[in-house]
């Protein structure tokens, strides 16, 4: 995976994030009774075939690795709110018992300098899980965690959740909720990316190849062989569009993209948004020729009001009758 990930996540702060949302609801309500926290407004997120819903106001931090050894963070505007790190482990047996006492000592060896006591709960009935082995613990020291350590028998990973909470919120329903829509792998074998408001689905055989989330464009590159499909999702769509059409935007912004193949334009609707499609058919002279090679271009890039943005799916693909690029393009959500 690129490593220009972490410079480009640098450069994502909360609040431009909120203002390129469009984030301005209230995200929480407070009982009168008992003053606890709880969130209004859910979100999806998905990466690498993880996925869960979280509090919108939750948002991306950190990401490192691929599918089979990696980690993430998810962050709030003041704390550290999720972490999930995984790896496939290099036998197919795992004691859950054992990982969960491993990560528990892990932790109190780095409290052991503040003096500060680590109370841990084990075995906590939190959620129910199909196909694997798994435990809920609670842990309580500086901070306080509900943690689910999980190995799927079908994707084989070993995944390791961390909720954080503070202690006036209503931590078990939200562990509840987080560690319950928690998934691993998809049964159809689609990976449902979402992260940043870029949301698609696609074959688990596309590998994540060229990711780049900066805060006016999110753009994720998979590669399958030789064939591409990239997604991007362009905020300021209407500063973008100011003193050209959609047509001209796209072509200026796209062209060098699309050289390799003779192309042609079309100017059109998608799903009632103004919109264009380009297909193209390689040139031979420039490619070198094999079943395998990608000889057909669609790409479509498509004007959102309602979010003001712009989102493009530009795929190299080997065969022109497949419905994968429609597939993508329609799981695909603007607003
Ligand atoms: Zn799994
Ligand atoms: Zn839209």
């Amino acid at each position: 995976m690129d490593s220009g990930i972490y410079t480009n996540l640098a450069s994502v702060t909360l609040t431009a994030y909120r203002q390129s949302a469009g984030l301005t609801q209230e995200f929480i309500s407070v009982d009168s009774k008992s003053g606890t926290v709880s969130f209004n407004n859910w979100i999806h997120f998905g990466w690498q075939g993880i996925e869960w819903e979280m509090p919108e106001e939750w948002t991306l931090g950190k990401i490192e690795g691929d599918r089979a050894n990696g980690y993430l963070r998810i962050d709030d505007e003041d704390m550290v709110r999720l972490e999930a790190r995984w790896h496939v482990p290099k036998s197919g047996k795992v004691d859950i018992e054992a990982e969960a006492e491993k990560q528990i000592r892990e932790i109190e060896k780095k409290t052991k300098k503040s003096k500060q006591k680590v109370i841990v709960k084990r075995k906590v009935r939190l959620v129910q899980r199909e196909d694997s082995d798994w435990e809920c613990y609670h842990m309580r020291t500086e901070f306080h965690v509900w943690n689910l350590v999980n190995h799927c028998h079908i994707c084989g990973r070993v995944i390791l959740l961390r909720l954080f909470h503070l202690a006036k919120e209503d931590d078990r329903a939200l562990a509840e909720r987080v560690f319950g829509s928690f998934i691993d792998h998809q049964e159809d074998c689609h990976d449902h990316w979402d992260v940043y408001g870029l949301s698609m689905r696609l074959p688990t055989s596309f590998e994540l190849d060229h990711p780049s989330l900066k805060t006016g464009e999110i753009h994720l590159q998979f590669k399958r062989r030789r064939e591409i499909f990239i997604g991007r999702r362009i905020s300021l769509a209407e500063l973008q569009l100011r003193e050209m059409s959609l047509k001209e935007w796209s072509i200026k912004r796209f062209k060098a993209e699309w050289q390799k193949f003779r192309w042609q334009f079309e100017e059109s609707e998608f799903l009632r948004h103004e919109s264009c499609f380009v297909r193209g058919y390689a040139r031979i002279a420039r490619q070198i020729w094999s079943p395998l090679s990608a000889k057909v271009l669609k790409c479509r890039v498509w004007y959102c009001k309602d979010s003001d943005k712009l989102f493009i799916l530009h795929a190299q693909m080997k065969d022109e009758e497949s419905d994968l690029f429609e597939e993508v393009c329609a799981s695909i959500h603007c607003h």
